[in-house]
Order: structure tokens, then sequence, then C-alpha cells
């Protein structure tokens, strides 16, 4: 090993791919990378990595890598090579029409939680204070908007309050709507140690329609019918109050009951409401999988450990109620005082690297400015004018177009330019048949910023090759408010470039033919920078210093050359240089602790809340009733579907679907059935078999196991070819409050077509 290391240097960063954050080392040897591996005094990963995450770096010098700018006039021409000065003055040319003849509302960017944090800002700054628009979005909208609507509703402020070091000191784990063990392995993997050295005293609760790998480590697996688990929930919380499992004081001291925004209500309301999901009745709802008794048993493990960490992703999120479902989990939260204390927490998982950090933190969503800001607030939308030093009305006071509606202007040929950055919503949008065909219009101008072609890149009209993860510098933000830097540790291949360069350049050229001064003045304080490393730096330094001081996600310590020394990066609030060089906040509202001295939670109450929470300066505790999916089985569409990920695979497949090691571990997308249904189905396994929808139809070989609940089949999203693109069947319901997607449930006929 010492022979094969000589000549290597390692370099620090983070993983490309999930949420989770490990930290990572890539070793280079004469400019090429030779290997990667995990860090081992990270405190997020103790120097594992999973397959995906000891893979991704063969994407580096992957002979399909895109070096060269593509350009094509109409979608239907071939792609020619052209120079980076032809590619930008193209951009530039086609946006600024757009923008002459629509204004704001005629050019969009939609970008992604797998950009860089620097990347994001400087996209929506260009959009927001250059080209007056909020149409500015990410896929992180399709994957945690209803997190994020869950946390503002019931704690007044975004992201987790704890963080990962709960993980070691929790005794009941409560997972819903999450395949923690495949979807974010090397957390689970934490989880997993927690529950081996502790298997009597520590509880594992699963609530999921499917049997996952997840479940399997459960000490109760709550098996339900799709879309039943806010009934499951509330019925969890007349348990807690029935049996008075709640904790008086803390309710009482830090608890308001909503009904609305503007609506309070009172403790016995909420009690009242909860007589409608007695074990009894919810059970049934739930389909009848499971006893009233589990339900109680739950809830008793829940409320009554010395600390309960609750986890979950999609299962939640991608719900015609997403939010509401968060809402319900953060209830049992507060009501039981499972929050404020290690090993307690309402923990979201994030699905990519950077949706909380870039996305979430930096102003990649429509209807918000960086720094958590909402758009339709005044004073906000001035702060960050005058920060940019922009006109004052500039940012538009009405937010742009999310996701769905953003497809929707595509398709309507509404917008006439629009810059898709490191993602493929071709693939990725739910009922994609529909919201492709924008897309190959000629009258809507594409550009795709990319390292590989994509379903996506192949309908756009410029496509521009960039540095990949180590290529380039810059910030990820974590599940857990943590901010980590990665440094270039190698060049790009060929003519490929950071993201960041393109945007200056491409600013610069838009403000020369519209005239602007404004847009000039967008992009002047990163003129003449070097892109390696001042220019992303001057671009962190800018949004932390100026922009993340005035709530809680404050960044103002966590200074590249503080986060160039932490092993793990740093977690906000960190408001100094001394503060970040601990490692930052580990709990946010913490009993008795006060970091930020000049902070406005100066209170009697024993409990400290950093940083405003709602105005009231209470945690609010909903009243939310079981809502069922905007599509449910009926007599000629009489299964349940609902898709998701494995351990192998990442997203579109863009990247994992090269790897060889990771293709051939699971190279196609199959259909679970369960046994009894296959049975009354004559499937068999490896059959292949019809799954169609209102919207569309897939054809996959069949997987018949235990898994899914009776009435449901499961499919993998990741899959890009034609016949298994899952995503032409699933649909495009939204939650009304956070416009995230229904991914996870819509009926379906269920066929069998040929055998094996
Ligand atoms: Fe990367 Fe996530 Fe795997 Fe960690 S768990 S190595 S962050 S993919």
């Amino acid at each position: 090993i010492a022979k094969a290391e000589q000549g290597v240097s390692w370099h620090r960063g983070s993983c490309r791919l999930c949420g989770v954050g490990c930290r990572v080392e890539l070793g280079v040897k004469d400019g090429v990378p030779m290997g990667l591996r995990g860090i081992s005094d990270s405190r997020t990963n103790f120097g594992f990595v999973c397959m995906k995450g000891m893979h991704f770096w063969k994407c580096m010098r992957h002979p399909d890598r895109l070096t060269m700018p593509l350009y094509r006039e109409k979608k239907s021409d071939a792609f020619k090579e052209i120079s980076w000065e032809q590619a930008l003055d193209i951009a530039a040319n086609r946006f600024g029409t757009a923008f002459r003849q629509g204004g704001g509302e005629a050019v969009a960017y939609y970008g992604s939680g797998q950009a860089l944090t620097e990347e994001t800002y400087l996209f929506q700054k260009i959009m927001r204070g250059g080209l007056q628009s909020n149409n500015v979005e990410g896929n992180p909208r399709l994957c945690m908007a209803s997190a994020v609507g869950g946390y503002l509703s019931s704690f007044g402020a975004d992201e987790p309050i704890g963080g990962y070091s709960d993980l070691e000191k929790a005794h009941c784990f409560f997972i819903v709507g999450s395949n923690t063990a495949e979807a974010h392995p090397v957390l689970f993997r934490r989880i997993m140690r927690r529950k081996l050295d502790n298997r009597e005293t520590v509880k594992v609760i699963n609530v999921d329609p499917r049997v996952s790998q997840t479940s399997r480590i459960a000490d109760m697996h709550l098996q339900f019918k799709p879309g039943t688990d806010l009934a499951l929930l509330n019925a969890m919380a007349h348990v807690i109050v029935e049996e008075k499992l709640y904790d008086e004081e803390f309710v009482k001291t830090y608890a308001t009951f909503r009904k609305g925004k503007n609506e309070k209500t009172t403790f016995d309301d909420f009690k009242a409401k909860l007589a409608d999901y007695t074990p009894e009745k919810a059970a049934k709802m739930c389909g009848d999988t499971f006893s009233p008794d589990q339900i109680r048993t739950a809830a008793r493990w829940f409320a009554g450990s010395k600390g309960t960490v609750s986890l979950w992703t999609m299962g939640l999120n991608q719900r015609k109620r997403g939010v509401w479902a968060n809402n319900l989990m953060h209830n049992l939260h507060i009501l039981t005082g499972q929050l404020l204390k290690d090993g307690a927490d309402s923990l979201s998982l994030t699905g990519q690297p950077n949706a909380c950090g870039g996305v979430r933190e930096g102003g990649g969503l429509c209807h918000i400015l960086p720094g958590h800001r909402l758009v339709v607030k005044e004073k906000l939308r001035r702060q960050v004018e005058n920060s940019w030093g922009v006109p004052e009305g500039r940012i538009p006071a009405k937010p742009g177009l999310h996701t769905m509606a953003m497809f929707s202007a595509v398709n309507e040929g509404k917008i006439k330019a629009i810059w898709i950055n490191c993602t493929s919503p071709v693939q990725s949008l739910p009922n994609c048949n529909l919201y492709n065909k924008g897309m190959e219009r000629d009258d809507v101008f594409i550009v795709c910023t990319d390292i590989f072609h994509t379903l996506t890149t192949q309908k756009a009209n410029l496509v521009l090759p960039t540095a990949f993860h180590f290529e380039k510098t810059g910030v990820y933000g974590c599940t857990e408010r943590r901010s980590q830097l990665t440094r270039k540790a190698i060049d790009p291949p060929g003519e490929a470039k950071p993201e960041v360069w393109i945007v200056r350049e491409w600013a610069s050229k838009l403000a020369a033919k519209l005239g602007d001064p404004v847009i000039a003045q967008c992009v002047k304080p990163f003129e003449g920078l070097e892109e390696g490393y001042e220019l992303p730096k001057a671009i962190w330094d800018e949004y932390t210093q100026k922009l993340t001081a005035h709530r809680d996600n404050d960044l103002r310590g966590a200074t590249y050359e503080v986060l160039g020394q932490m092993a793990d990066g740093v977690q906000w609030p960190a408001p100094t240089r001394e503060h970040a060089l601990t490692g930052g906040t580990v709990k946010k509202f913490v009993k008795g602790i006060d970091p930020m001295a000049d902070s406005e939670s100066k209170d009697d109450l024993p409990y400290q809340f950093y940083g405003p929470a709602h105005p009231d300066r209470t945690l609010w505790i909903w009243l939310r009733d079981q809502a069922d999916p905007e599509e449910v089985p009926d007599a000629e569409y009489p299964f349940y579907l609902s898709t998701g990920r494995i351990i192998d695979h990442w997203h579109t497949m863009s990247m994992t679907g090269r790897i060889p090691e990771l293709l051939r571990a699971n190279p196609y997308a199959y259909v679970e059935i369960n046994p009894d249904d296959a049975k009354k189905l004559g499937i068999g396994p490896g059959d292949m078999v019809e799954i169609k929808s209102r919207r569309g139809v897939n054809i996959l070989p069949a997987k018949v196991y235990q898994g899914p609940v009776e009435g449901m089949v499961f499919v993998y999203w990741h899959d890009q070819h034609k016949d298994r693109m899952i995503n032409k069947v699933t649909k495009d319901a939204i939650d009304p409050g956070s416009k995230e997607p229904e991914f996870k449930i819509c009926a379906v006929q269920v066929k069998r077509v040929s055998g094996p």
C-alpha cells in the first residue's frame, strides 16, 4: 500500500452524493485522480463511505465527460462544438432577447441541490438583481420543500434543531417514510451501531408501507396502507394525550396550538380533534395491517424514552399533504418534550448534498432570498438589494414560479429562455411525458450546464461543460446545518469550467448586450478574480458576511480559512471565527446556552431560543386531519404505486449509471410486488409486467417478494430507459403549501405481459 501511495497527495472535501455529507479525501498523482477514501477524524462518517460514495470519483476522467461547449439552433439539429466566447455570446443574446420581449417572467433558472452554494447564490443574484426575475428554482422543490414548510410552520425557522450527534444518545428511533439504510447508508450505520450496542434499551420503530433494509433492524414495523400515515401520527398523539405521556411543563412553557397561521386554539380543542384518531379507528384507516395496541406501544416508546430521534424523507415530503405530515411529526416531539435535549430531535433527512446549504439557505427557491429571507417581505428584499448595491425595488415583490409552474410555463411558451444547471428535469419531474413537451419547443431556448449528457441536455440548444467535484472550490451544506468546504484538487478535463466562471462571464456579456449597469454591478465584485479559489471565496464572503447575520443561520464565522481547518466543517449558527473554530452550534435552540451574545433570544425562558422562531416565541402544535392522496386506487387502476431509491444509484443515474461496479450491482429498474398480489395476477419472478397509470406506461421485470404491503407495487426511479422511466407514470399533484409533488402515491394497473 505504501508503495502504491508514493507520490499521491490527498485532498479533503465532501462526498458529491447524498445529504449525509460524509467527509472524504481524493488521492491525486500527477494531476490524475487515483482513489477516494473516508476521513477517519470526521465525526460525520468516522472514515466510512458507502458504495456510491466510494466510486463517484470515477466520473472525473470518464470518457463521456463533456469537454467543449455544444450548440444547435434548433432542437432537431445536431450539436456542434463551439468556443466559450461563442457560447457565452449566444447565451447572453438569447437571455437578453427573452428579457427585452417578456421581462423577468420570460426567463428562468432551474438549479440543483448538487450545485455548490457559491453557484446557486451567483445564479440567483444575476436572475434577481440583474434580470428582475424570481424565477429561480431547484430540484429540492421535488424532495424537501414540504420539510421546509413543516419546520417553518411548526418551529418558525427552517432546518433541524439538533443533528447527527443525537443519534449516539438516542434511546428511540422513529423512522417514517425513509429507507435510511439505502438512501443514507452511512447515517444508518450509526443508527444500527447504536441499536446493536444497546439491543434491549434502544427501540427502533419503522413506519413504512414497504419492508426495506431499514425495517429489518426495527423492533416494530408499522406497515400501512399508503397515504394513511397522518392518521397514524394523530393516533400516536391521541395515546400520548390520553395516557398523559406528554410533558406538561414543556407544553405549557413553549407550545401553542394552531388551526391556522393566525388562528390559535387550545389544548382542549386539540384533544377533541384527536378523538377521531383512537388507535382502533386509526388502525382501520391504515388498512388493518397492525393492531391498535401496536400504536399504543409505539407512542409509549416514543414518549417514554430518554431521547427520541425521528427521521424521515420522501415518504412524508412527497405528498399532497407533505407539510401537514411534517407538522404531525413535529407535534409528537413538542408534546413529549423530545426536543432541545441531547438524544432528541425531529430530523428531516436531506436527499442531496447541498439542498440545505445552497438552495434553502442560499436563495435557490422562487420564494426565498439568501439567508432564509422570504421574497414577499419588503424589508428583507431591501436588505438584499442594499447589500448588492442595486436599486431598491429591483427584486420583484412576487415570488417566481415554483418547479411545476415553471415547466408548465415552458410548455405554454411563456418562458423563452431557461438555464438548467446540474439536474435532469426531463426524467425527474412527475408525469414527465407532459412536462417534457415544452422543452422540445424551438421558441424555448435551453442552456444546460452539466458534466455528462443527460436526457435533458438532449433537449437543449446550448450544453456547457462544467467542472466536477474536486475540480472546483466551494461549499456544501448537509442535513444537520453543517457547511463543508471542498477545494479544487485537479483540473477539469478539456475546456470544462466551474459554473461560477460561466455565470460571471455570461452576466458580463448580458450587461453589455442590454446596456444595463445594474447587471454589471451584480458581477462587479467578482471581476478579474482567479476562478479556482479567489472567485468562489469572494462569492462565499459576500453571501455569508452580508446576508446571513439577521437570523439563526449565521455563517459569518465560517470563512474559507476556518472551513479549511475543520475536518467536518461548521454547523450554523456560527457568528464569530472563534465560535466556528469550535465546530459551530450543535443545537440551535438549547437549554441555558446562548452563544450569540447579541441574539434576540433574551427572555425569561429556561431554554434560550437561538434566533427568532415564531414571533410569539412558541413552538406550534397543529391540528391536522388525515388527508387522502390525490389519486387512490379504483376499479380501473386498482393498485397503489410508490417510488423510491436504492443503495447503488443516485438520482437519474447520469453518474452512477456510468460506473461499471454500480451498474453491475443494479443494472435496471424492476417492479416489486407482494407474493399474494403476484399470485392473484399470475405474475412470477422475472415476468415482464406492465405498470400503467392515467399518464403513462412502463414495462418492467417483476421482483416478487414480501416487501410492499398488499395492494401496492414499488419501482425505483433512477432508471432512464424509456420503458422503465417511472416518472412517466407518477402523478403531478402538488402540496398546496410547499408545492412539492406527490411522487410517492398514485393509482396504476398491473398486468403480466410476458414470461422471463
Ligand atoms: Fe456519500 Fe451519502 Fe454515501 Fe456518505 S452516505 S458516502 S454522503 S452517498
